[in-house]
């Protein structure tokens, strides 16, 4: 998935990760759109964004 990286926070999301190309400073999430995986996840700590991608790359 290409997904755009805006020159401001997505206001509907909050992350922490902030090893992510697209986080920005106070928990916000630069991209345009994200992905959260996996199908059939049972709790909260199953799922993660799959959008991610580390920082420099
Ligand atoms: S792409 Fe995903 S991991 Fe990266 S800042 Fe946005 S919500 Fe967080």
């Amino acid at each position: 998935m290409d997904v755009k990286k805006m020159n401001q926070p997505n206001q509907g999301i909050k992350c922490i990760v902030n090893t992510c190309y697209y986080y920005m400073n106070g928990d916000q999430c630069s991209a345009e759109k994200i992905e959260v995986q996996p199908r059939n996840a049972a709790n909260t700590q199953e799922t993660d964004c799959a959008t991610f991608i580390p920082q420099g790359s």
